[in-house]
């Protein structure tokens, strides 16, 4: 990603015990181990202007406050206390900066009505819904799921395996993920056509180095 100063922050992800390491040479080893080679041509004379960092606190977590039988007055829960997903959807900041909005709105509205802290639980746990879907139906293909979520989670493989080929559908998924377009743009004709015609190259555990 291009930021100021004509710099570049290159981020590399992994699954399933196959992940980048902050060694240089290694992390240049990992890029060029992908599918497409044009982020290792990119990157590899580049200058490193800082260390590489890692994390590996990725697991999305949901807490389901408003599902309490007795909710207690003046009680609220936001941001990553609330839902927390993990880092490489890039949600994080963007879901709680909404759920801030909306208690500025729910403060001018509701503030002295009485059960004000569930009914604000409830409408941050509305908020969460659709993100929390996107980050985790593609993530968890070892949970038991509905064929809701297997259907889900088939279509969202296809097409991110189209994303590196695909700049249109890149930047339609990239406003999906920030929040700027509902999912339903993924369910655009064109792009559907393209994920029942796709060549289906994600990594798996079998081919993970
Ligand atoms: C590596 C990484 C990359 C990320 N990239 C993105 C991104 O690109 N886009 C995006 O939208 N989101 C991103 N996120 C997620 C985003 O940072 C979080 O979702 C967001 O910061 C959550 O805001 P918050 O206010 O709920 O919690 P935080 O920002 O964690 O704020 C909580 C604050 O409470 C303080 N605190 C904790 N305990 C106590 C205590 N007992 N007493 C007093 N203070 C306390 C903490 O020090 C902290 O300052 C990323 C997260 C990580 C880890």
């Amino acid at each position: 990603m291009a930021i100021e100063g004509n710099r570049w922050m290159v981020v590399l992800a992994g699954t399933k015990k196959d992940y980048p390491s902050t060694r240089e040479d290694e992390f240049l080893a990992f890029a060029r181990s992908l599918p497409d080679a044009t982020l290792y041509e990119t990157i590899k004379e580049a200058t490193p202007i800082s260390p590489i960092y890692g994390y590996r606190r990725t697991a999305n977590r949901i807490r389901h406050f408003e599902q309490l039988k007795r909710y207690p007055e003046q009680f609220l829960v936001l941001g990553d206390a609330a839902c927390c997903f993990n880092p490489i959807y890039g949600q994080g900041r963007t879901v709680a900066a909404l759920e801030a909005l909306m208690l500025d709105v729910c403060l001018g509205k509701y503030r002295r009505q009485q059960g004000f802290a569930h009914r604000f639980q409830r409408k941050v746990a509305h908020a969460i819904a659709t993100p929390w879907q996107l980050a985790t139906a593609a993530a968890l293909p070892e949970t038991k799921e509905n064929l809701t979520g297997r259907v889900s989670r088939w279509y969202l493989e296809r097409l991110i395996s189209l994303l590196p080929t695909d700049q249109a559908i890149w930047l339609i998924f990239l406003e999906v993920i920030h929040m700027l377009r509902s999912p339903l743009a993924l369910m655009h004709p064109r792009i559907v056509a393209s994920v029942l015609t796709a060549q289906k190259h994600i990594s798996s555990p079998e081919n993970a180095t």
